[in-house]
């Protein structure tokens, strides 16, 4: 069974998805502010992590990045008041693996979680262990990114966009299928996202002598070659 913890200060609609996610099975612990939540997620296994963010304490936004800080790969999932796009991108800069808009349909949260656990599973049972591209390295089962031996630290959501790419050397993948073979669907967030994090991860991987290892295709997308 799944441990999901959830750190949401509005008690009605922490109680409300808990009970949710209870009757879909999932095993949940609810904190209700940052500076605990952060405590929790760094001192016990979870499978996933909701987290709000605007709490009291410490935002979710520090929650997370000290998360990741501490180098743990957990899922999360930002829960947010806020609906621009500026804000999304950098939640997930943050270290967020996806994000969901207030008031959302609790339908909506727990396909963001089938989701989430669909992309784990599969990249779990992948029966390569390693990619390999020029001087890259993808190590899948320990999320280790390597370039010339030297470990590169990639946020989740840049993981994963790495593996697509070293997936599909010399194979020219449209924004909409970046979109949605990373984020999982394809609804709600605009495809410039895919722009945003293509630069984030050419500025970790790429020399500055040579040209990209992730090219341009205008007007269609980005390939690997
Ligand atoms: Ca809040």
């Amino acid at each position: 069974m799944q441990n999901i913890l959830i750190i949401e200060d509005e008690k009605n609609l922490a109680r409300f998805i808990e009970l949710e996610l209870n009757h879909e099975g999932y095993n949940t612990t609810v904190t209700a502010d940052g500076r605990s939540g952060l405590e929790s997620a760094l001192s016990q296994n979870w499978d996933a992590i909701l987290l709000d963010l605007m709490l009291p304490e410490l935002n979710g936004m520090e929650v997370c990045r000290r998360i990741r800080q501490a180098n743990k790969t957990i899922p999360i999932i930002m829960i947010t008041a806020r609906d621009s796009v500026l804000d999304r991108v950098s939640g997930l800069d943050s270290g967020a693996d996806d994000y969901i808009v207030k008031p959302f349909a609790i339908e909506e949260l727990l396909a963001r979680l089938r989701s989430l656990f669909r992309r784990i599973d599969a990249i779990n049972s992948n029966e390569l262990t390693t990619l390999t591209f020029k001087d890259l390295e993808v190590e899948l089962e320990s999320c280790i990114v390597k370039k010339q031996g030297k470990i590169i630290g990639l946020t989740k959501r840049e993981f994963d966009l790495l593996v697509i790419f070293m997936s599909n050397i010399n194979i020219v993948l449209t924004r909409e299928v970046l979109l949605n073979k990373v984020w999982g669907y394809s609804t709600g967030v605009e495809t410039n996202v895919v722009d945003v994090y293509v630069r984030y991860l050419r500025n970790k991987i790429d020399d500055q002598v040579n040209e990209s290892y992730i090219r341009t295709v205008r007007g269609t997308g980005y390939v690997m070659r």
